[in-house]
């Protein structure tokens, strides 16, 4: 059987361009070795498609970064607990009925995440929860899988780890993830779970960043995770190729909002702990562009003109801190209209 690591094995190189790493700080690629671009080019490097970020390596990568990155725990209430290494965001809940996971990060940092739960305490981990299909979120799930956790996502996270994905911003291929990373519960438009004495709503906001999107909601807790919706303080991803569109970004992103209150502690895929104060502030960044993308593309405008008119010019100060880079944000709200 094809895995992914042994695709990962046949494709890994060392040297290449960190330009635009995938949703990873400068300073962890430097602890990982990742060196500046060394002249490693695909094919769809050479593209003049503005929506492409190419970097085939970025797996290999990640990997490399995660296996040095120890796991900083953040105490969001007495039973939950925000995780932060290399890769998106987790959020473990812990009580009499077990610990529960949000999302699995990269496979390699796991015994260093495993080291952090050891720390909240001696219960069993049981069931671990995916907010979307991609690896930086998912490519620990064998790991924790075998280390008891039961794995619940949307219909799409399993479609889609099933089978060989493409990202095309990034110019990256992901082999069918092995079946013991496959969630063993899927649900469509959302799911109720009643676990450690509080009620945890899973939220299926389609057509967002990908078609795979959750969110989950901690009642009691007061607690969000917001999976990939939310990238805070930074232009986010819409991964196109697997159907994300900015608008149901938006429409997610005015759900999350919809919850909670001032108080609620609000956890993005990426990015620093937020609040619903610093998530309006990311919408109306999302609307902003979208309205002008909207409109440099109703008045004729092609792609690669609707770049070159630097829309978030205004913006970039503040915005253009994470991965994505102005241009590559502009053509995919762009090619998403
Ligand atoms: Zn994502």
């Amino acid at each position: 059987m094809r895995t992914r690591r042994d695709f990962l094995v046949r494709t890994a190189q060392s040297g290449v361009a960190a330009a635009a790493a995938w949703l990873m700080p400068g300073r962890l690629l430097a602890q990982a070795g990742v060196g500046s671009p060394s002249g490693t080019q695909s094919a769809a490097a050479a593209s003049t498609n503005p929506a492409v970020q190419p970097n085939p390596d970025l797996p290999q990568q990640l990997r490399t970064a995660a296996a040095n990155e120890k796991t900083k725990t953040t105490k969001l209430t007495d039973t939950i607990f925000l995780l932060q290494g290399v890769g998106g965001n987790i959020v473990c809940q812990t009580g009499p009925d077990g610990k529960l996971l949000i999302d699995s990060q990269i496979s390699t940092g796991t015994h260093h995440l495993l080291d952090a739960l050891a720390k909240l305490g001696d219960q069993r981990l049981k069931l671990l929860i995916n907010t979307h299909w991609h690896f930086d979120h998912t490519d620990g799930n064998a790991e924790l899988h075998a280390e008891g956790a039961f794995i619940v996502a949307q219909t799409n996270t399993r479609v889609r780890l099933s089978k060989p994905q493409y990202m095309t911003v990034y110019d990256v291929h992901f082999p069918a993830a092995p079946d013991e990373a496959l969630p063993q519960a899927t649900f469509s438009d959302g799911e109720t779970l009643w676990v450690n004495n509080d009620q945890l709503n899973l939220v299926h906001t389609p057509d967002a960043h990908t078609d795979s999107d959750i969110f989950v909601h901690f009642n009691r807790g007061n607690v969000i995770h917001t999976g990939d919706l939310w990238f805070n303080g930074m232009y986010p991803l819409i991964d196109l190729s697997s159907g994300g569109t900015i608008h149901g970004m938006i429409r997610g992103v005015d759900q999350v909002l919809a919850l909670g209150d001032e108080r609620t502690k609000i956890v993005p895929g990426h990015g620093p702990l937020g609040d619903k104060a610093a998530l309006e502030r990311y919408r109306e960044m999302l609307v902003t562009v979208a309205d002008r993308v909207a409109k440099l593309k109703a008045s004729g405008k092609t792609v690669e003109q609707a770049v070159a008119a630097t829309p978030t010019g205004d913006l970039d100060a503040v915005w253009a801190k994470g991965s994505i880079k102005p241009g590559t944000f502009v053509a995919l709200v762009y090619d998403s209209l």
